[in-house]
C-alpha cells in the first residue's frame, strides 16, 4: 500500500511560530503593565477597564512567568528552553498553591509573598487570584512542561482544551457582568486575565505547530485549509454571541426577547457565512482538480478522433509489456492504415477526409471490449491493443473490423482498411512489436489492401521470421 507522508505548509508553520512569539511578548508586556499598576497603585492599569475586577498581582506574575516560558521554549539553545520549563513549573506551582488555598480555605500567603517584594504596605495588595485563573495556571504550567515531549501529545491537547474551556466560559459570561446583571464575571475572573489565558493557550499550541491539535491546522491539505479558517471563528462565536446579547440590552436598551432574536439571527448568519466560506473553498478545489484531470486527459487525447493519442498509446503499451514480462500475460497489437486515403483527400477534400478519420474512431471504439485500447498512431494509421488476445483472437477482431468498414455507409465512396496483426512474445520491446505489426500491414497492402495479415506464432520462432497468414476479402 502506498502511504503519502503528512506534509505541512511551511509558510503556515512559520506564521504559527511567529504568532506564538508575539502572543508570549504581549502576555509578558500586559502582565508587567498590571504589576506596574499595583506597584504605583494605579487602578486603571490593574483593571484595564473602569469598574471591572483587577488582575491580581500574583496572577500578573504567573502570566509573566508563562509568557517568558513560552518565549524561551522556542529558543534554539537547550539551556534556555530548560529555563523555560522551570518557569512553567513556577506557573504550575503558583496555580496549584492558590487552588489549594481556595479549596481547603487555608492561607499560604502566596499573595503576601509577592507583596513582600514590594516596599509598600501589603494591605494595599490585591489578594488571591480567582479560582478559574488559578486552575488555568495549573493547566498552562503543565502545557509548558509537556510541550517538548512528543509522547504526551494527547495530554498536552487535553490541557490546552481545559484552558480554552476556562477562557471561553470567562469570555462568554463577561457580557453578563458588563450588562450589570451580576457584580462579577465568571468566578471573579477579570476580562484581561481571560484574554491572556486564551492567548497563552493558543500561543502554546502554536509553539509546536506540527504536533497534536495544531498538526492538521498546518497541513497543506483541504483539511488544513478548513481547520485554519474555521477553528478560531467556531471558538469565538459563542463568546461573541453572549457579548452581543448583553450589549444589545444594556447599551441599546432592547428588551431581552428582541435581543435574543437578534443574537439568534446573528449566530445563524455567522454559521451560514462559515458554511459559505467552506463551500467556496471546496468548490474551488474541486474545479482545480477537474481542470487538472481534463488537462491530463487532453494531453493524452487526439483532438480529431477523440481516441487516445500516441503518447497515451506508448504508456499503455509499456504497461502491457511490463505485465507480459512479469506475469507472462498475452496480448496482441493491430496496426491499421486506411486504403488509398491520399486519393480520398485529393478527390473529396481534406475536410471530408477528416470526417472519415472521425468515423474510423467511432468504428474502432464500437468494436472494442472495455479492456482494449484503440489509439491514433499517426495521420491515418491506428493501433489497437488487445490484452488477453493471442494472434488468432486478434485476427478475429481484425476480420470483424474489416467487415465493419466494408458495411459502413461511407459518404462519397467506400473506405477500406488494411490491418497487420502481431502478438507480443517474451523479450519484446515496444519497437519490436510495432515493427512486426507494421511489416504485416505492409504485406496486407502489397497483397491488395482491404485485408488482414497476421504473423502466426510458432512456439520457438524468433521475432520477424514468423510465417504470415493473410485473411483476404
Ligand atoms: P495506402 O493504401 O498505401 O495506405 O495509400 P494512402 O493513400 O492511404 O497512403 P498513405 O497511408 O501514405 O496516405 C497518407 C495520407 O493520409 C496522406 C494524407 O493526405 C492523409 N492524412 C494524414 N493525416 C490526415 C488528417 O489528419 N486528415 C486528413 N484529411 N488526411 C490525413
Ligand atoms: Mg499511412
Ligand atoms: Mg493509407
Amino acid at each position: 500500500m502506498i502511504t503519502v507522508p503528512f506534509h505541512h505548509d511551511i509558510g503556515v508553520v512559520r506564521v504559527f511560530l511567529r504568532f506564538s512569539r508575539a502572543a508570549a511578548l504581549l502576555i509578558c508586556v500586559a502582565a508587567l503593565v498590571v504589576l506596574v499598576g499595583w506597584w504605583w497603585q494605579w487602578p486603571l492599569l490593574t483593571t484595564m477597564w473602569p469598574g471591572q475586577p483587577a488582575m491580581t498581582a500574583n496572577a500578573a506574575v504567573g502570566f509573566v512567568l508563562s509568557g517568558g516560558s513560552l518565549l524561551l521554549s522556542q529558543h534554539p539553545a537547550p539551556s534556555w528552553s530548560s529555563v523555560g520549563r522551570w518557569l512553567s513549573l513556577g506557573v504550575l506551582a503558583l496555580g496549584a498553591v492558590t487552588l489549594a488555598e481556595h479549596l481547603w480555605l487555608v492561607d499560604l500567603h502566596i499573595d503576601h509573598l509577592i507583596a513582600a517584594l514590594s516596599t509598600r504596605d501589603p494591605a494595599g495588595w490585591p489578594g488571591r487570584m480567582a479560582e478559574p485563573v488559578a486552575a488555568g495556571f495549573v493547566l498552562l504550567g503543565g502545557l509548558g512542561l509537556l510541550l517538548p515531549a512528543r509522547r504526551w501529545q494527547s495530554l498536552r491537547d487535553a490541557l490546552a482544551l481545559g484552558v480554552l474551556a476556562i477562557a471561553m466560559s470567562g469570555l462568554a459570561s463577561y457580557g453578563i457582568a458588563l450588562a450589570g446583571k451580576s457584580a462579577m464575571s465568571f468566578g471573579r475572573m477579570p476580562l484581561h486575565s481571560t484574554v491572556l489565558l486564551l492567548l497563552a493557550t493558543l500561543g502554546w499550541l502554536c509553539a509546536a505547530p506540527t504536533l497534536g491539535l495544531t498538526r492538521v491546522a498546518t497541513a497543506d491539505t483541504l483539511g488544513g485549509a478548513l481547520a485554519r479558517r474555521l477553528l478560531l471563528p467556531a471558538l469565538l462565536l459563542p463568546a461573541v454571541s453572549a457579548f452581543a446579547f448583553e450589549l444589545l440590552q444594556s447599551w441599546l436598551g432592547l428588551p431581552e426577547a428582541l435581543a435574543f432574536v437578534f443574537v439568534a439571527l446573528f449566530s445563524g448568519g455567522a454559521v451560514a457565512g462559515l458554511v459559505w466560506w467552506v463551500a467556496t473553498l471546496f468548490d474551488k478545489l474541486e474545479r482545480q482538480r477537474r481542470e487538472s484531470i481534463a488537462l491530463r486527459n487532453d494531453a493524452g487525447t487526439d483532438i480529431l478522433t477523440g481516441l487516445p493519442n500516441r503518447r497515451a498509446l506508448d504508456e499503455a503499451l509499456a504497461g502491457l509489456l511490463r505485465g507480459q514480462r512479469e506475469h507472462d500475460t498475452t496480448f496482441s497489437l493491430l496496426m491499421l492504415d486506411l486504403d488509398r486515403f491520399k486519393t480520398f483527400n485529393d478527390d473529396f477534400g481534406h475536410l471530408a477526409g477528416d470526417q472519415v478519420l472521425r468515423i474510423t474512431g467511432h468504428l474502432l471504439r464500437a468494436a472494442l471490449r472495455p479492456a482494449d485500447m484503440a489509439a491514433r498512431y499517426g495521420g491515418e494509421e491506428f493501433v489497437l491493443l488487445l490484452p488477453g488476445a493471442d494472434v488468432d483472437g486478434a485476427s478475429d477482431v481484425a476480420a470483424r473490423l474489416l467487415d465493419a468498414f466494408r458495411d459502413f455507409a461511407w459518404p462519397h465512396r467506400k473506405v477500406t482498411v488494411s490491418i497487420g496483426v502481431a502478438q507480443a512474445v517474451a523479450g519484446d520491446a515496444a519497437e519490436d512489436l510495432i515493427r512486426r505489426a507494421d511489416s504485416a500491414l505492409y504485406d496486407a497492402k502489397r497483397g491488395g489492401r482491404d485485408r488482414v495479415v497476421a504473423l502466426a506464432l510458432p512456439p520457438a520462432s524468433r521475432a520477424g521470421t514468423y510465417p504470415r497468414a493473410a485473411l483476404g476479402p
